[in-house]
Parts: C-alpha cells; sequence; structure tokens
C-alpha cells in the first residue's frame, strides 16, 4: 500500500484559474469596502468561502443530467431520486426541494406554533432562523467538550444528553414539537456526531414521545467519522453507517449542495403520513408540485448519482486526506487553529494567529483580507463580525471566538493549491506584526457580515 492518497478521480473539463496582480486585488477589495462577499468571484484565484454548492460533478453525475426528464408530473427522474433517497434513508416519504433551508422552513411552518422550543445539537443559521420567523425557540444543546477549542475528542458535536433532559422537563413534552441533530456539527467547526449519541438522544426523546428529525446536510462525513472512530464500525460500510443513523430518526431535511455533490437542491423526508400531508401541501405551495419541489428533472439525476458517490470509501478517503493535509501542515508551521479539524473546513484561530488586534478591531477580518491580498485566497470570519452583538446600552459586545473558516468545496482543488494556501498563510504568520484591524463603516440590521463596509486602521 502506498501512503499517498491520491485525488480518486482526473480532470477531463478545467475551468480557468488565474492570480491577479497584488495591486490589482487592491483595488478590487477596496472596491468591495474591505468586505469579501463583495468581491466578484472572478477576482478570487481559491474561494474557500463555503463548501455548499461549490463541488465538482462527476462524468457519472454530467451524463445522468443528460436524461433528466422535465415533465411537469411522474417525471423517471423524480422516481429515481425517491428510489436513492429511500434507500439510502429508509424514509417513506421524499420531497425534493431547491436547498436545505425550503426544507427547514416547510418544517418549521407546519409542525411547530409560536412559543414552541425546538432543541438541537447545533442550529445551523437558515435553521435558527426558519424556527425564529415562526416564533420557535431555536436552542443549542452542545455536548461541553465541542465548547472546548483546545482539547482534541472524537466526537465534539455531540448532543448534551443531560441538558436535553432539563429542557424537556422544563418546557414540557407539549411545547417540543419536535427536536433535532445536526450532522456533522456545522456551527461547531464540522465536528461529528457519534452513532451512540444519536441512538441515546433518540431513546431520551422517545420517553417522552418525542420525534427526532435529523439535519442530515453531512450524513456522508459523519458516517465516515463514525467508521474511523467509534467502536465497531471499522469494518461496516459507508452505507449501512449511514443506514443506521437515518433508522434512529422520524423525519430528516438535507442541503444536498453539501454531501449530494450537486449545485443545488434539497429534501424533506419522514415516515409519518401526517406529517407527510403536511409537508406535500406547503411543498406545491412554496417550492413546486411533489414530483420536482422546486428543481429541474435533471437536478434530480444529478443528485440521486451524488448522493452515492458521497459515501464511496475512496471519495471519503480522499475527501478527509484534503483537509487533514491542510491542518497537519498548519501543525508543523504553529498556525493556530481548531482542532481535532472537522469534515469540511479548517478554522484558523485569528485571536491567537493577530494577538496584538483586539477583538472589537475584528482580527479576523484582518486575516481574511490578508489572505486575499496576499494570495487572492477567500475564506470567512466567524468571529465578531458574524456573532458580535449591542447590548442593552448600545455596547457593541465581541463574540467569544474569532475564527476564519476555510471551507473546502468538494473534488475542485488539487495538493499544488493546497500547498499554496500553506504557502500564503506561512508568508502571513511571518509578517503578523505588520496586520491592522478594522472598524465598520456601514451595516445593516440583520446579518451585517454579508454587506458591511470596513475601514483599515
Ligand atoms: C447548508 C446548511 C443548511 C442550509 O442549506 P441550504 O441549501 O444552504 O439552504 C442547513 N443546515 C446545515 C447544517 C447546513 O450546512
Amino acid at each position: 500500500m502506498r501512503r499517498t492518497i491520491i485525488e480518486p478521480f482526473r480532470i477531463k473539463v478545467t475551468e480557468p484559474l488565474k492570480i491577479i496582480p497584488r495591486e490589482k486585488r487592491e483595488q478590487e477589495l477596496i472596491k468591495a469596502h474591505n468586505n469579501v462577499f463583495l468581491l466578484p468571484s472572478t477576482s478570487v484565484s481559491i474561494d474557500l468561502l463555503t463548501d455548499s454548492g461549490t463541488g465538482a460533478m462527476s462524468t457519472k453525475q454530467w451524463a445522468a443530467m443528460m436524461l433528466g426528464d422535465e415533465s411537469y408530473a411522474g417525471s423517471p427522474s423524480f422516481r429515481r431520486f425517491e428510489r436513492t433517497m429511500r434507500r439510502i434513508t429508509g424514509m417513506k416519504h421524499i420531497f425534493p426541494t431547491h436547498q436545505g433551508r425550503a426544507a427547514e422552513g416547510i418544517l418549521a411552518i407546519t409542525r411547530t406554533r409560536p412559543g414552541d422550543v425546538v432543541p438541537n445539537n447545533s442550529h445551523f443559521d437558515t435553521t435558527r432562523a426558519n424556527f425564529e420567523f415562526v416564533g420557535v425557540n431555536a436552542l443549542d444543546l452542545i455536548c461541553a467538550e465541542g465548547l472546548d477549542n483546545e482539547t482534541p475528542a472524537p466526537f465534539k458535536g455531540n448532543m448534551n444528553l443531560e441538558r436535553l433532559e432539563e429542557v424537556i422537563k422544563k418546557y414540557g413534552r407539549e411545547r417540543i414539537p419536535f427536536a433535532m441533530i445536526t450532522v456533522t456539527n456545522n456551527t461547531s467547526g464540522g465536528q461529528p456526531v457519534s452513532m451512540q449519541n444519536i441512538r441515546e438522544t433518540r431513546a431520551l426523546l422517545k420517553k417522552y414521545d418525542i420525534p427526532l428529525v435529523m439535519d442530515a446536510c453531512r450524513f456522508a462525513e459523519n458516517a465516515y467519522f463514525i467508521q474511523q472512530r467509534e467502536e465497531g464500525y471499522a469494518d461496516v460500510s459507508l452505507y449501512q453507517i449511514a443506514r443506521e443513523m437515518f433508522s434512529h430518526v422520524d423525519a430528516a431535511t438535507m442541503s444536498l449542495k453539501k454531501d449530494g455533490l450537486v449545485n443545488i437542491g434539497g429534501f424533506l423526508v419522514c415516515q409519518n403520513d401526517d406529517w407527510a400531508q403536511d409537508f406535500q401541501n406547503m411543498l406545491i405551495l412554496r417550492e413546486g408540485f411533489i414530483s420536482y419541489g422546486g428543481l429541474a428533472g435533471r437536478d434530480l439525476e444529478a443528485a440521486a448519482v451524488g448522493i452515492m458517490e458521497a459515501l464511496d470509501p475512496e471519495y471519503q478517503n480522499y475527501r478527509h486526506a484534503t483537509v487533514s493535509y491542510l491542518a497537519r501542515a498548519m501543525e508543523q508551521r504553529n498556525i493556530p487553529y481548531v482542532k481535532p479539524v472537522g469534515g469540511h473546513a479548517v478554522f484558523i484561530d485569528a485571536k491567537a494567529f493577530l494577538p496584538h488586534i483586539p477583538p472589537l478591531q475584528y482580527p479576523g477580518i484582518a486575516l481574511v483580507n490578508a489572505l486575499y491580498l496576499e494570495g487572492g485566497i477567500r475564506s470567512v470570519e466567524l468571529g465578531s463580525v458574524m456573532f458580535g452583538h449591542y447590548d442593552e446600552n448600545g455596547v457593541e459586545q465581541p463574540s467569544n471566538l474569532e475564527l476564519v473558516r476555510l471551507a473546502i468545496p468538494r473534488r475542485v482543488y488539487t495538493q499544488s493549491h493546497f500547498d499554496y494556501i500553506i504557502e500564503t498563510l506561512d508568508d502571513l504568520l511571518r509578517d503578523r506584526d505588520s496586520l491592522r484591524g478594522y472598524k465598520i463603516t456601514y451595516q445593516p440590521k440583520f446579518l451585517r457580515h454579508f454587506t458591511c463596509h470596513f475601514e483599515a486602521l
């Protein structure tokens, strides 16, 4: 056996990747008000803003797209989609949606009432927003290890079962229409959830007759972590592990833009016939007829092929090797990052990287912008800009953590691209004392990180 894990694909179609001159990058960043969300993607060389919908499709997916049947109703493309999603999830009812958040919106509108409480290990931001929009209290109940950035643990994405029981006792079964479990736990850095934790969450909820819904966006990456780290699963296939994960829940939402290996798509699946009736009515109202749910027939075909490819062990080996490769190189160069790395991204600790920049001068933004200026690399801040808030006296409060996320698109970049990223980080680390913070010169009322303007101090 060779030690090098190679990309399990070769490249048939290429897309130009240009490195524009540094002076041009400086101009572009100023035009974008120093906010990388406002940059045109053509001015970015390596785009690590997100792993959502940014992956490359396989020859089999592109071929399947030609088979897309665009009939309004009864399309065989839907039947293939339905059969595949049922094969993986074991669910009776399968509804396609245009994205994950559409599935969440339908779930929130149909199955909750204002004043309800929905616990989760960690709600993703669109999930939280969909619940809060309908007056539901969305609670994060991550395990203690998940809150500790320093100490490695195998399943830092787990649900805190003691807190879950406290919440159930506090609010009562009547106010908790269901609980959720997110795999992998995106908000806590793509950290995995163990099968034992899924099983125990299910058992606890069953005692109180509360259903469990999985946010399954990265179920295949989570299955890989279970196979690698949890006792008793080393010889179980990723497909069988995924089947078991879904067997412990009553319903699931998914963004197929993650482990569906497509650029657009999602689903909402469930066992219960009453839930399915509600979902169906709302799907038709908001997304489209039940046999396409806001997607084209060709999108359904591509997702049905892609989601099976995500369960291919060679693909998952490669996927995790890319993230580990980046993390290992950072370790060797003393670039501070959150350990252990999760499935889809590496999180740099900007507070430790730039200790001279105080939180309210946004060290995360300083690093994000430096990565762009130095290497044309686009990343995202998860710190005081994204999570900071104003207290009752109107005083800005920083976030606990100042992180910069390098999210890795699936099957897009090769090892030399990763070497280039590492080299850029290394150069920045050497010159870090010269980096300065930023101040905000314009911000909208909500979700300010997307559109606010910065000025260098
Ligand atoms: C991306 C994501 C969503 C939302 O999916 P969209 O397709 O972007 O609407 C929900 N939950 C998690 C965990 C995600 O990563």
